[in-house]
C-alpha cells in the first residue's frame, strides 16, 4: 500500500476529510488537478489586488469555521451586516439595528420596512431559530418562494431586498431553492458577520493544507479509481497509487469523471473586478438595486460591494477595489462589460470611465442546485471502499462543504477499523 487514504479534490471537503483523516491516524494522501488547493475558493492577486475567484464571503458564525479554523490567523476584515438600497432618487441603507445603531432610524422607518414584512419576515425565519444548527432536518421543505407565501412575507422587503440579496448568494434568481437551505443561510448571516481574509479567501484551504503532514499534491488529476482485493488503486499520469480507501471530493458537475454517479446541475454567476481611483461610496455595505417594480435589480447587477471599504487589505492603499455580480440564470449574466459599467454608473451615480477592469470571473458552477427537500448530511458510499464528498452532499455552503468532509473521514475511520 502506498497510503492508507486517497484523497481526490483539495477544496474545502477534501482538506477537511484529509485534516480529520490524519487525526485518526491514518496515512492520507491529497491529489488536486489544479496548480493549487482551494477549489472554488481561490484568489488572484493582480496589481496589488486581490480579486476572489467569484465574490464570496466567510461567515465566522459557521459551526465548523468556528471549530476547525484558526479565524484569528487568517484576520477577517468583515463587511456591515444590512445593505444599501438604490432606488430611483436615492439610496437608503438597511441594516442590523443592534450590529449598527446609528442605521436603526433609517432602517426601521424604510418603506422598504414595513411592519407587515417584518412579521411576515420573522414569522419565516422562526423554524430554524428554534433548531439547532447542525444535527436532524425538519421533513418539510418547500421551495423558497413558497415558504415565503406560506409565511405571509410578499411585500417591498421581500421583493426589493431579500429575495435580490438571496439571489446573489445562492447564484439562483428562480425561488426553487430549498426553503430549509435558505434559512439555514439567514441564520448564520444573522448570528456572524461575514467578512475576507487579509489574504484573501484562499488564504483558508491554504491554512487548512498547511495542517496536513504530506503536502497536497498539485497538477496530480485522478484518471480512474479501481477496486482492487484490499482496497482501491487510483490512476494518476505517473503511475498508480494503491490505498485501502479512497475519497472522492471533487465538484458536483465532475462526479461523473470518476465515478458512476452522475454530474449534478449547478447555478453559476459571474463577478466583475474593477480599480476605482476615486472611492464611490462609503461603508462595508453590499449594494442592491431596487428601482424595478416587481422586484429584482433592473440592470445585470445582482449585487455589488465596494470590497476594499470593508476589506482594506484587498486594494493597494489610496486605491479602491470594486465587485459587480451578474447571474448566469438570466438573459443578461454574460453582459458585456460596456453593459456592467452602464450599470454600475447608474448605482454609484459617478462616471467609470477612469475604472480599470481587473479581471471578470465566469463560475460556471457556484454552488450545486439544491431543491427541497434539503437532504441530511452524509457521504455516499459508491463501492465497497469509496466514498464521494463535497457541498453537494450537504448543503451549499463553506459550511456544508467543510462538515461533508468530516463527516466522511469518520466513515473511513470506521470502515478501516471496524
Ligand atoms: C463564486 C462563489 C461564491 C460563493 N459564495 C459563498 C459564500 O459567500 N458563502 C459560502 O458559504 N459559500 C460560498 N460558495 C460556496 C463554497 O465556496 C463551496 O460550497 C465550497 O467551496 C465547495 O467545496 P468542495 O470541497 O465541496 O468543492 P470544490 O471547491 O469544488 O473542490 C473540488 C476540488 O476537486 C478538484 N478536482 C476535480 N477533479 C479532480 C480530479 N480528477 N483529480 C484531482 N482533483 C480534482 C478540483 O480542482 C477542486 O479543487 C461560493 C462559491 C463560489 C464559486
Amino acid at each position: 500500500m502506498d497510503t492508507d487514504v486517497i484523497v481526490i479534490g483539495a477544496g474545502l471537503a477534501g482538506l477537511q476529510c484529509a485534516r480529520r483523516l490524519q487525526r485518526n491516524g491514518h496515512r492520507v494522501t491529497v491529489l488536486e488537478a489544479a496548480d493549487a488547493v482551494g477549489g472554488r475558493v481561490r484568489t488572484d492577486l493582480i496589481d496589488g489586488f486581490r480579486c476572489d475567484r467569484g465574490f464570496q464571503v466567510l461567515n465566522p458564525a459557521y459551526p465548523a469555521v468556528r471549530d476547525w479554523i484558526d479565524l484569528d490567523a487568517l484576520g477577517l476584515q468583515k463587511f456591515g451586516v444590512g445593505a444599501v438600497i438604490r432606488t430611483a432618487r436615492s439610496t437608503t441603507t438597511l441594516a442590523h439595528p443592534l450590529r449598527h445603531p446609528q442605521h436603526a432610524l433609517a432602517t426601521l422607518g424604510s418603506r422598504h420596512t414595513p411592519l407587515q414584512d417584518l412579521i411576515g419576515l420573522a414569522r419565516w425565519i422562526a423554524p430554524s431559530l428554534r433548531q439547532p444548527p447542525t444535527g436532524p432536518r425538519p421533513q418539510q421543505d418547500q421551495t423558497l418562494s413558497a415558504s415565503f407565501d406560506a409565511a405571509g412575507f410578499t411585500g417591498r422587503l421581500r421583493r426589493d431586498v431579500l429575495e435580490t440579496f438571496l439571489a446573489g448568494v445562492l447564484a439562483d434568481s428562480s425561488g426553487q431553492s430549498s426553503a430549509n437551505y435558505v434559512r439555514l443561510l439567514v441564520r448564520y448571516f444573522a448570528l456572524g458577520t461575514p467578512g475576507l481574509p487579509r489574504e484573501g479567501m484562499q488564504a483558508l484551504p491554504e491554512q487548512m493544507a498547511q495542517w496536513l503532514h504530506d503536502p497536497v499534491r498539485l497538477h496530480t488529476p485522478a484518471r480512474e479509481i479501481m477496486h482492487t482485493a484490499d482496497g482501491v488503486q487510483v490512476g494518476t499520469d505517473a503511475g498508480p497509487l494503491r490505498a485501502r480507501a479512497a475519497v472522492v471530493a471533487v465538484a458536483p458537475q465532475q462526479l461523473h469523471e470518476l465515478t458512476e454517479a452522475p454530474a449534478l446541475p449547478t447555478h453559476g454567476l459571474t463577478t466583475w473586478w474593477f480599480r476605482a481611483p476615486e472611492l464611490p461610496q462609503h461603508g462595508k455595505f453590499l449594494m442592491l438595486d431596487a428601482t424595478r417594480r416587481g422586484g429584482g435589480p433592473a440592470g445585470p447587477i445582482w449585487n455589488t460591494a465596494v470590497v476594499s471599504q470593508a476589506a482594506p487589505s484587498y486594494a493597494p492603499e489610496g486605491q479602491h477595489l470594486v465587485q459587480a455580480t451578474t447571474l448566469l440564470d438570466r438573459p443578461d449574466g454574460l453582459a458585456e462589460e460596456a453593459v456592467v459599467r452602464r450599470d454600475l454608473e447608474r448605482l454609484y451615480q459617478v462616471s467609470t470611465a477612469d475604472w480599470e477592469l481587473l479581471t471578470h470571473h465566469i463560475v460556471e458552477h457556484t454552488l450545486p442546485v439544491q431543491p427541497p427537500p434539503l437532504r441530511e448530511a452524509s457521504p455516499q458510499q459508491v463501492g465497497e471502499r469509496v466514498l464521494i464528498v463535497g457541498d453537494h452532499r450537504d448543503h451549499g455552503s463553506l459550511q456544508g462543504a467543510l462538515v461533508s468532509g468530516d463527516q466522511a473521514a469518520r466513515s473511513v475511520t470506521r470502515l478501516l477499523t471496524g
